[in-house]
Protein backbone atom coordinates (compact mmCIF):
# COMPACT_ATOMS: atom_id res chain seq x y z
CA UNK A 1 0.00 0.00 0.00
CA UNK A 2 1.60 3.48 -0.76
CA UNK A 3 -0.20 6.54 0.29
CA UNK A 4 -2.56 8.17 -1.43
CA UNK A 5 -5.13 11.01 -0.75
CA UNK A 6 -7.87 10.56 -3.23
CA UNK A 7 -7.81 14.77 -3.57
CA UNK A 8 -11.47 16.40 -5.52
CA UNK A 9 -10.21 20.14 -4.88
CA UNK A 10 -13.40 22.04 -5.66
CA UNK A 11 -12.47 25.28 -3.89
CA UNK A 12 -9.56 25.31 -6.36
CA UNK A 13 -11.84 25.80 -8.95
CA UNK A 14 -13.52 29.08 -8.14
CA UNK A 15 -11.76 32.73 -9.49
CA UNK A 16 -8.66 33.67 -8.01
CA UNK A 17 -10.45 36.61 -6.49
CA UNK A 18 -10.82 33.62 -3.49
CA UNK A 19 -7.51 32.68 -2.66
CA UNK A 20 -3.77 32.83 -3.53
CA UNK A 21 -1.95 29.74 -4.78
CA UNK A 22 0.75 29.33 -1.96
CA UNK A 23 2.97 26.35 -1.37
CA UNK A 24 3.92 25.22 2.16
CA UNK A 25 7.64 26.42 2.88
CA UNK A 26 9.76 23.33 4.22
CA UNK A 27 11.04 22.08 7.32
CA UNK A 28 13.97 21.15 8.46
CA UNK A 29 13.36 17.76 10.19
CA UNK A 30 9.71 16.39 10.04
CA UNK A 31 8.78 14.42 12.97
CA UNK A 32 5.49 13.18 12.47
CA UNK A 33 3.84 12.98 16.14
CA UNK A 34 0.28 11.63 15.91
CA UNK A 35 -1.87 10.19 12.76
CA UNK A 36 -5.55 9.63 12.62
CA UNK A 37 -6.33 6.29 11.79
CA UNK A 38 -9.86 6.53 11.87
CA UNK A 39 -10.21 9.91 10.18
CA UNK A 40 -8.08 9.29 7.47
CA UNK A 41 -10.13 5.53 6.42
CA UNK A 42 -13.23 7.79 6.57
CA UNK A 43 -11.67 10.57 3.84
CA UNK A 44 -10.57 7.63 1.91
CA UNK A 45 -7.03 8.41 2.17
CA UNK A 46 -4.33 4.98 2.12
CA UNK A 47 -1.59 5.38 4.63
CA UNK A 48 1.99 4.83 4.40
CA UNK A 49 5.51 4.93 5.72
CA UNK A 50 6.05 7.51 8.92
CA UNK A 51 8.49 8.95 7.19
CA UNK A 52 6.50 9.28 4.31
CA UNK A 53 3.35 10.97 6.22
CA UNK A 54 5.61 13.14 8.06
CA UNK A 55 6.86 15.03 4.74
CA UNK A 56 3.49 15.70 3.29
CA UNK A 57 2.17 16.44 7.19
CA UNK A 58 4.99 18.90 7.72
CA UNK A 59 4.53 20.40 3.97
CA UNK A 60 7.80 19.43 3.07
CA UNK A 61 6.17 16.90 0.08
CA UNK A 62 3.09 18.31 -1.63
CA UNK A 63 1.14 15.20 -2.47
CA UNK A 64 -0.16 13.93 -6.30
CA UNK A 65 -3.24 16.09 -6.99
CA UNK A 66 -3.18 18.64 -3.93
CA UNK A 67 -3.32 22.40 -5.06
CA UNK A 68 -2.02 23.99 -2.11
CA UNK A 69 -3.99 27.72 -1.31
CA UNK A 70 -4.34 30.30 1.02
CA UNK A 71 -7.97 31.39 1.98
CA UNK A 72 -9.12 35.26 1.42
CA UNK A 73 -11.87 36.30 4.23
CA UNK A 74 -11.55 39.45 6.56
CA UNK A 75 -13.84 39.46 10.31
CA UNK A 76 -15.23 40.81 13.09
CA UNK A 77 -12.77 40.80 16.09
CA UNK A 78 -13.80 41.69 19.53
CA UNK A 79 -16.71 43.88 17.34
CA UNK A 80 -14.47 45.40 15.28
CA UNK A 81 -14.33 44.97 11.48
CA UNK A 82 -10.81 44.25 10.13
CA UNK A 83 -11.23 44.41 5.99
CA UNK A 84 -8.28 42.02 5.55
CA UNK A 85 -7.34 38.47 7.46
CA UNK A 86 -6.66 35.28 5.20
CA UNK A 87 -5.28 32.19 5.82
CA UNK A 88 -1.97 34.05 7.53
CA UNK A 89 -0.74 30.53 8.76
CA UNK A 90 -2.37 28.37 6.86
CA UNK A 91 -2.54 26.44 3.35
CA UNK A 92 -5.23 24.70 2.26
CA UNK A 93 -3.89 21.18 0.63
CA UNK A 94 -7.37 20.39 -0.98
CA UNK A 95 -10.45 18.08 -0.59
CA UNK A 96 -11.61 14.44 -0.44
CA UNK A 97 -15.22 12.83 -0.65
CA UNK A 98 -15.14 9.96 2.03
CA UNK A 99 -16.28 6.97 2.17
CA UNK A 100 -19.44 8.53 3.90
CA UNK A 101 -20.12 10.83 0.94
CA UNK A 102 -18.71 13.73 2.49
CA UNK A 103 -16.70 16.38 1.40
CA UNK A 104 -13.65 17.65 3.69
CA UNK A 105 -10.73 20.23 3.47
CA UNK A 106 -7.27 19.26 4.88
CA UNK A 107 -5.36 22.31 5.96
CA UNK A 108 -1.87 22.96 7.46
CA UNK A 109 -1.91 24.84 10.22
CA UNK A 110 1.19 26.50 10.25
CA UNK A 111 2.70 25.50 7.41
CA UNK A 112 4.66 29.27 7.17
CA UNK A 113 4.05 32.71 5.93
CA UNK A 114 1.38 33.75 3.05
CA UNK A 115 0.37 36.69 1.26
CA UNK A 116 -2.46 36.96 3.91
CA UNK A 117 0.30 37.08 7.15
CA UNK A 118 0.09 39.76 9.48
CA UNK A 119 3.11 40.01 11.37
CA UNK A 120 3.39 36.72 12.76
CA UNK A 121 5.99 34.24 11.12
CA UNK A 122 3.40 31.74 9.67
CA UNK A 123 4.03 28.93 12.60
CA UNK A 124 2.89 27.39 14.84
CA UNK A 125 4.13 25.88 18.28
CA UNK A 126 3.83 22.87 19.44
CA UNK A 127 1.69 23.45 22.46
CA UNK A 128 -1.16 25.22 20.51
CA UNK A 129 -0.77 22.13 17.84
CA UNK A 130 -1.28 19.59 20.48
CA UNK A 131 -4.25 21.42 22.37
CA UNK A 132 -6.18 21.78 19.19
CA UNK A 133 -5.79 18.06 18.00
CA UNK A 134 -6.60 16.58 21.87
CA UNK A 135 -9.59 19.12 22.05
CA UNK A 136 -10.79 19.05 18.79
CA UNK A 137 -10.77 14.90 18.65
CA UNK A 138 -12.55 15.03 22.04
CA UNK A 139 -15.19 17.52 21.08
CA UNK A 140 -16.00 15.13 18.08
CA UNK A 141 -15.94 12.16 20.95
CA UNK A 142 -18.64 14.48 22.50
CA UNK A 143 -20.60 14.49 20.01
CA UNK A 144 -20.36 18.06 18.58
CA UNK A 145 -19.43 19.27 15.50
CA UNK A 146 -16.23 20.23 14.73
CA UNK A 147 -13.17 20.77 12.43
CA UNK A 148 -10.91 17.27 13.42
CA UNK A 149 -7.21 16.62 13.68
CA UNK A 150 -5.21 14.41 11.39
CA UNK A 151 -2.13 14.60 12.16
CA UNK A 152 0.35 16.45 13.91
CA UNK A 153 3.91 17.04 12.93
CA UNK A 154 6.88 18.59 15.09
CA UNK A 155 9.24 20.48 12.60
CA UNK A 156 12.42 20.20 13.96
CA UNK A 157 12.66 23.63 13.73
CA UNK A 158 12.20 26.47 16.36
CA UNK A 159 9.84 29.33 16.46
CA UNK A 160 9.98 32.72 18.56
CA UNK A 161 7.49 33.91 20.74
CA UNK A 162 8.48 35.05 24.66
CA UNK A 163 11.03 32.32 24.41
CA UNK A 164 12.28 29.24 21.83
CA UNK A 165 9.83 27.01 21.45
CA UNK A 166 9.15 23.67 19.29
CA UNK A 167 7.60 24.57 15.97
CA UNK A 168 4.61 22.05 15.04
CA UNK A 169 2.33 21.52 12.10
CA UNK A 170 -1.51 20.59 12.68
CA UNK A 171 -3.61 18.42 10.06
CA UNK A 172 -6.88 19.82 10.24
CA UNK A 173 -10.00 18.37 8.61
CA UNK A 174 -13.36 20.61 8.09
CA UNK A 175 -16.10 20.04 6.40
CA UNK A 176 -15.38 23.35 4.73
CA UNK A 177 -13.37 26.31 6.13
CA UNK A 178 -15.79 28.70 5.21
CA UNK A 179 -16.43 31.55 7.40
CA UNK A 180 -18.79 34.48 7.98
CA UNK A 181 -15.57 36.33 7.09
CA UNK A 182 -15.33 34.85 3.82
CA UNK A 183 -18.56 36.49 2.72
CA UNK A 184 -18.11 39.79 4.79
CA UNK A 185 -14.83 40.52 2.11
CA UNK A 186 -16.47 40.54 -0.81
CA UNK A 187 -19.38 41.89 0.83
CA UNK A 188 -17.49 44.82 2.28
CA UNK A 189 -15.63 45.39 -1.41
CA UNK A 190 -18.63 45.49 -3.24
CA UNK A 191 -17.72 42.56 -5.33
CA UNK A 192 -21.47 41.49 -5.79
CA UNK A 193 -20.32 38.23 -8.67
CA UNK A 194 -17.97 37.32 -5.85
CA UNK A 195 -20.39 37.36 -3.05
CA UNK A 196 -23.46 35.49 -5.65
CA UNK A 197 -20.99 32.64 -6.49
CA UNK A 198 -19.95 32.08 -3.05
CA UNK A 199 -23.18 31.67 -1.97
CA UNK A 200 -24.11 29.33 -4.56
CA UNK A 201 -21.26 27.43 -3.77
CA UNK A 202 -21.94 27.45 0.13
CA UNK A 203 -25.51 26.63 -0.56
CA UNK A 204 -23.96 23.24 -2.64
CA UNK A 205 -21.80 22.12 -0.20
CA UNK A 206 -23.65 22.77 2.75
CA UNK A 207 -27.32 22.87 2.57
CA UNK A 208 -28.37 22.01 -0.88
CA UNK A 209 -32.34 22.19 -0.24
CA UNK A 210 -31.61 26.02 1.15
CA UNK A 211 -33.21 28.62 -1.04
CA UNK A 212 -30.83 31.18 -1.98
CA UNK A 213 -29.10 33.86 -0.28
CA UNK A 214 -32.09 33.73 3.25
CA UNK A 215 -32.33 30.22 2.55
CA UNK A 216 -28.39 30.04 3.97
CA UNK A 217 -29.16 32.06 5.85
CA UNK A 218 -31.96 30.37 8.02
CA UNK A 219 -29.54 27.08 7.60
CA UNK A 220 -26.40 28.49 8.97
CA UNK A 221 -28.61 29.98 11.42
CA UNK A 222 -29.77 26.83 12.53
CA UNK A 223 -26.62 25.38 12.83
CA UNK A 224 -25.27 27.94 15.02
CA UNK A 225 -27.71 27.71 17.23
CA UNK A 226 -27.57 24.00 17.51
CA UNK A 227 -23.72 23.97 17.95
CA UNK A 228 -23.71 26.82 21.02
CA UNK A 229 -26.30 24.95 22.94
CA UNK A 230 -24.06 22.34 22.50
CA UNK A 231 -21.06 24.45 23.67
CA UNK A 232 -23.01 25.18 26.67
CA UNK A 233 -24.33 21.84 27.68
CA UNK A 234 -20.44 20.29 28.24
CA UNK A 235 -19.15 24.06 29.86
CA UNK A 236 -17.23 24.53 26.15
CA UNK A 237 -15.98 28.50 26.00
CA UNK A 238 -14.53 29.10 23.16
CA UNK A 239 -12.65 32.22 23.44
CA UNK A 240 -12.63 34.05 20.36
CA UNK A 241 -16.14 33.91 18.32
CA UNK A 242 -14.89 36.55 16.16
CA UNK A 243 -16.84 36.30 12.55
CA UNK A 244 -14.01 34.86 11.12
CA UNK A 245 -13.64 31.70 13.63
CA UNK A 246 -17.77 31.43 12.85
CA UNK A 247 -17.91 28.50 10.67
CA UNK A 248 -20.90 28.25 7.79
CA UNK A 249 -20.82 24.85 8.38
CA UNK A 250 -21.89 25.02 12.04
CA UNK A 251 -18.57 23.44 13.22
CA UNK A 252 -16.62 24.44 16.24
CA UNK A 253 -13.60 25.83 14.63
CA UNK A 254 -10.21 27.67 15.58
CA UNK A 255 -9.42 26.13 19.14
CA UNK A 256 -7.11 29.10 20.66
CA UNK A 257 -7.63 29.94 23.70
CA UNK A 258 -10.58 27.90 24.65
CA UNK A 259 -11.32 25.96 27.59
CA UNK A 260 -13.96 23.52 29.48
CA UNK A 261 -15.13 25.07 32.94
CA UNK A 262 -14.32 23.31 36.11
CA UNK A 263 -16.23 25.07 38.63
CA UNK A 264 -19.61 26.37 37.17
CA UNK A 265 -19.75 30.30 37.20
CA UNK A 266 -21.97 31.94 34.16
CA UNK A 267 -19.35 34.75 33.37
CA UNK A 268 -16.27 32.68 32.82
CA UNK A 269 -13.54 33.54 30.84
CA UNK A 270 -10.32 32.26 30.36
CA UNK A 271 -8.65 34.04 27.05
CA UNK A 272 -5.92 36.49 28.22
CA UNK A 273 -7.12 38.61 25.63
CA UNK A 274 -10.93 38.92 26.21
CA UNK A 275 -10.40 41.34 29.11
CA UNK A 276 -13.65 42.70 28.75
CA UNK A 277 -15.47 39.53 28.80
CA UNK A 278 -17.33 39.15 25.23
CA UNK A 279 -16.86 35.62 24.91
CA UNK A 280 -17.72 34.60 28.46
CA UNK A 281 -19.63 31.40 28.87
CA UNK A 282 -23.09 32.34 28.92
CA UNK A 283 -22.18 35.55 26.30
CA UNK A 284 -21.85 32.87 23.46
CA UNK A 285 -25.42 32.51 22.19
CA UNK A 286 -25.54 36.56 22.16
CA UNK A 287 -22.87 36.54 20.74
CA UNK A 288 -24.15 33.53 18.02
CA UNK A 289 -26.99 36.53 17.15
CA UNK A 290 -24.53 39.26 16.49
CA UNK A 291 -22.44 37.40 14.38
CA UNK A 292 -25.01 35.87 12.27
CA UNK A 293 -26.70 39.84 12.37
CA UNK A 294 -23.46 40.24 10.30
CA UNK A 295 -23.83 37.24 8.17
CA UNK A 296 -27.21 38.56 6.95
CA UNK A 297 -25.50 42.14 6.27
CA UNK A 298 -22.82 40.25 4.31
CA UNK A 299 -25.79 38.53 2.39
CA UNK A 300 -28.17 40.97 2.12
CA UNK A 301 -25.71 43.05 -0.73
CA UNK A 302 -26.05 40.64 -3.32
CA UNK A 303 -30.24 41.19 -3.29
CA UNK A 304 -31.78 42.93 -6.06
CA UNK A 305 -34.45 44.11 -3.37
CA UNK A 306 -32.23 44.87 -0.23
CA UNK A 307 -35.81 45.96 1.49
CA UNK A 308 -37.17 42.83 1.18
CA UNK A 309 -33.47 41.28 2.16
CA UNK A 310 -33.70 42.80 5.49
CA UNK A 311 -37.15 42.03 6.45
CA UNK A 312 -36.52 38.90 6.08
CA UNK A 313 -32.98 38.96 7.45
CA UNK A 314 -34.91 40.53 10.40
CA UNK A 315 -36.88 37.89 10.78
CA UNK A 316 -34.71 35.43 10.83
CA UNK A 317 -32.38 37.28 13.43
CA UNK A 318 -34.76 37.62 15.40
CA UNK A 319 -35.60 34.17 15.59
CA UNK A 320 -32.33 32.96 16.70
CA UNK A 321 -32.32 33.65 20.76
CA UNK A 322 -36.04 31.36 20.52
CA UNK A 323 -34.41 29.11 18.73
CA UNK A 324 -30.97 29.37 21.07
CA UNK A 325 -33.49 28.59 24.17
CA UNK A 326 -35.31 25.61 23.02
CA UNK A 327 -32.13 24.22 22.00
CA UNK A 328 -30.31 25.02 25.31
CA UNK A 329 -33.93 24.12 27.08
CA UNK A 330 -33.57 20.06 25.07
CA UNK A 331 -29.98 19.57 25.97
CA UNK A 332 -30.57 20.66 29.54
CA UNK A 333 -33.69 18.45 29.98
CA UNK A 334 -31.48 15.26 28.66
CA UNK A 335 -28.43 16.33 31.25
CA UNK A 336 -31.02 16.40 33.89
CA UNK A 337 -32.05 12.96 32.72
CA UNK A 338 -35.22 13.99 31.14
CA UNK A 339 -37.07 13.18 28.09
CA UNK A 340 -40.79 14.39 29.11
CA UNK A 341 -41.35 18.04 28.51
CA UNK A 342 -42.14 19.46 31.36
CA UNK A 343 -43.76 23.98 32.44
CA UNK A 344 -41.12 23.86 35.31
CA UNK A 345 -38.33 21.89 33.51
CA UNK A 346 -36.69 25.35 32.73
CA UNK A 347 -36.56 26.92 36.17
CA UNK A 348 -35.54 23.58 37.59
CA UNK A 349 -32.45 24.09 35.51
CA UNK A 350 -31.88 27.71 36.28
CA UNK A 351 -31.65 26.84 39.94
CA UNK A 352 -29.75 23.98 40.09
CA UNK A 353 -27.43 25.97 38.06
CA UNK A 354 -27.82 29.03 40.51
CA UNK A 355 -26.48 26.61 43.32
CA UNK A 356 -23.82 25.50 41.43
CA UNK A 357 -22.50 29.10 40.65
CA UNK A 358 -23.02 30.02 44.31
CA UNK A 359 -21.32 26.55 45.51
CA UNK A 360 -18.21 26.06 43.19
CA UNK A 361 -19.89 23.08 41.68
CA UNK A 362 -17.85 21.58 39.33
CA UNK A 363 -19.86 21.26 35.97
CA UNK A 364 -19.25 18.18 34.73
CA UNK A 365 -18.76 16.37 37.94
CA UNK A 366 -22.01 17.54 39.04
CA UNK A 367 -24.01 16.50 35.93
CA UNK A 368 -22.33 13.39 35.85
CA UNK A 369 -23.18 12.42 39.64
CA UNK A 370 -26.75 13.83 39.59
CA UNK A 371 -28.84 10.91 41.26
CA UNK A 372 -25.70 9.47 43.02
CA UNK A 373 -24.91 10.51 46.72
CA UNK A 374 -21.52 12.17 45.01
CA UNK A 375 -23.89 14.76 43.56
CA UNK A 376 -23.95 16.70 46.77
CA UNK A 377 -20.02 17.08 47.75
CA UNK A 378 -19.52 19.16 44.53
CA UNK A 379 -21.26 22.02 46.47
CA UNK A 380 -19.63 23.95 49.28
CA UNK A 381 -22.91 23.64 50.81
CA UNK A 382 -24.28 20.31 50.26
CA UNK A 383 -27.59 21.27 51.88
CA UNK A 384 -28.22 23.86 49.08
CA UNK A 385 -28.23 20.63 46.41
CA UNK A 386 -30.50 18.30 48.48
CA UNK A 387 -32.92 21.57 48.90
CA UNK A 388 -33.03 21.19 44.60
CA UNK A 389 -33.08 17.63 44.68
CA UNK A 390 -36.09 17.34 46.56
CA UNK A 391 -37.82 18.53 43.58
CA UNK A 392 -35.94 16.95 41.20
CA UNK A 393 -36.56 12.98 42.68
CA UNK A 394 -40.17 14.01 42.34
CA UNK A 395 -39.76 14.94 38.45
CA UNK A 396 -38.23 12.07 38.13
CA UNK A 397 -40.65 9.70 38.94
CA UNK A 398 -42.49 10.53 35.58
CA UNK A 399 -39.51 9.26 32.99
CA UNK A 400 -38.36 6.32 32.36
CA UNK A 401 -34.30 5.27 32.12
CA UNK A 402 -33.38 8.34 34.22
CA UNK A 403 -30.10 6.63 34.38
CA UNK A 404 -29.45 6.22 30.98
CA UNK A 405 -30.63 9.60 29.73
CA UNK A 406 -28.05 10.65 32.56
CA UNK A 407 -25.28 8.93 31.49
CA UNK A 408 -25.52 9.49 27.31
CA UNK A 409 -25.75 13.08 28.16
CA UNK A 410 -23.29 13.75 30.72
CA UNK A 411 -19.94 13.11 29.88
CA UNK A 412 -17.72 11.71 32.60
CA UNK A 413 -14.36 13.18 31.11
CA UNK A 414 -13.64 16.39 29.34
CA UNK A 415 -10.52 17.73 28.73
CA UNK A 416 -9.50 19.97 31.24
CA UNK A 417 -7.24 23.07 30.97
CA UNK A 418 -5.10 22.02 33.46
CA UNK A 419 -4.25 18.64 32.00
CA UNK A 420 -4.02 20.18 28.73
CA UNK A 421 -1.37 22.61 30.33
CA UNK A 422 0.33 19.47 31.72
CA UNK A 423 0.47 17.74 28.93
CA UNK A 424 1.66 20.93 26.60
CA UNK A 425 4.52 21.01 28.99
CA UNK A 426 5.55 17.33 28.95
CA UNK A 427 5.28 17.25 24.91
CA UNK A 428 7.80 20.16 25.02
CA UNK A 429 10.36 18.02 27.33
CA UNK A 430 9.64 15.26 24.69
CA UNK A 431 7.36 12.91 26.17
CA UNK A 432 3.87 12.21 25.07
CA UNK A 433 2.41 9.69 27.27
CA UNK A 434 0.06 12.05 28.66
CA UNK A 435 -0.68 13.24 25.55
CA UNK A 436 -1.91 10.00 23.93
CA UNK A 437 -3.38 8.99 27.33
CA UNK A 438 -5.92 12.09 26.90
CA UNK A 439 -6.94 11.23 23.37
CA UNK A 440 -7.46 7.51 24.37
CA UNK A 441 -9.79 8.80 27.41
CA UNK A 442 -10.94 11.31 25.89
CA UNK A 443 -12.43 9.30 23.04
CA UNK A 444 -14.85 7.32 25.07
CA UNK A 445 -16.35 10.75 27.44
CA UNK A 446 -19.56 8.82 28.08
CA UNK A 447 -17.94 5.80 29.65
CA UNK A 448 -16.80 5.46 33.32
CA UNK A 449 -13.00 5.31 33.84
CA UNK A 450 -12.18 4.15 37.23
CA UNK A 451 -8.19 3.24 36.08
CA UNK A 452 -7.98 7.21 34.93
CA UNK A 453 -9.89 9.03 37.84
CA UNK A 454 -6.78 11.63 37.62
CA UNK A 455 -8.43 12.83 34.30
CA UNK A 456 -11.84 13.52 35.78
CA UNK A 457 -11.05 15.61 38.78
CA UNK A 458 -10.77 19.51 38.39
CA UNK A 459 -7.37 20.89 39.24
CA UNK A 460 -6.48 21.72 42.84
CA UNK A 461 -5.45 25.45 43.79
CA UNK A 462 -1.84 25.18 42.42
CA UNK A 463 -3.15 23.33 39.46
CA UNK A 464 -5.65 25.85 38.41
CA UNK A 465 -4.32 27.66 35.35
CA UNK A 466 -4.08 30.96 35.03
CA UNK A 467 -4.64 32.63 31.68
CA UNK A 468 -5.00 30.71 28.31
CA UNK A 469 -3.19 32.52 25.42
CA UNK A 470 -4.09 32.48 21.51
CA UNK A 471 -2.38 30.04 19.46
CA UNK A 472 -0.30 31.87 17.85
P1 LIG B 1 -6.50 33.08 14.30
O1 LIG B 1 -6.00 33.47 15.62
O2 LIG B 1 -5.92 31.77 13.80
O3 LIG B 1 -7.98 33.13 14.14
O4 LIG B 1 -5.90 34.15 13.30
C1 LIG B 1 -6.35 35.48 13.14
C2 LIG B 1 -5.54 36.12 12.05
O5 LIG B 1 -4.16 36.26 12.41
C3 LIG B 1 -5.55 35.36 10.74
O6 LIG B 1 -5.49 36.28 9.67
C4 LIG B 1 -4.25 34.55 10.84
O7 LIG B 1 -3.85 34.12 9.60
C5 LIG B 1 -3.32 35.58 11.49
N1 LIG B 1 -2.22 34.90 12.20
C6 LIG B 1 -2.33 34.25 13.37
N2 LIG B 1 -1.15 33.71 13.76
C7 LIG B 1 -0.24 34.03 12.80
C8 LIG B 1 1.16 33.77 12.61
N3 LIG B 1 1.88 33.03 13.47
N4 LIG B 1 1.75 34.27 11.51
C9 LIG B 1 1.05 34.99 10.63
N5 LIG B 1 -0.27 35.27 10.73
C10 LIG B 1 -0.93 34.81 11.81
MG1 LIG C 1 -9.15 32.18 12.95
Amino acid sequence: MTFAIPFDNSYARLPEAFYTRQDPQPVAAPHLLAFNEDLARLMGITPGEVTEMAQVFSGNDIPDGSLPLSQLYSGHQFGNYNPQLGDGRAVLLGETIGTDGLRRDIQLKGSGRTPYSRGGDGRAWLGPVLREYVVSEAMHALGIPTTRALAAVETGEQVFRETALPGAVLTRVASSHLRVGTFQVFAARGQTENLKQLTRYAIERHYPQADGPMGLLRAVSEAQARLIAQWMSVGFIHGVMNTDNCSIAGETIDYGPCAFMDAYHPSTVYSSIDRMGRYAYSNQADIAVWNMAQFATALIQQMDSRDAGVEEATEIVHAMPGLLQSEWLTRFRAKLGFQQQEDGDQAMIADLLTRMAENQADFTNTFRALGSPAARDQFLDPQAFDAWQDGWTDRAAWEEDTAATLSASNPSVIPRNHRIEQMIGTAVAGEHALFHRLNAVLSAPFADHPDDADLTRPPSESEVVQATFCGT
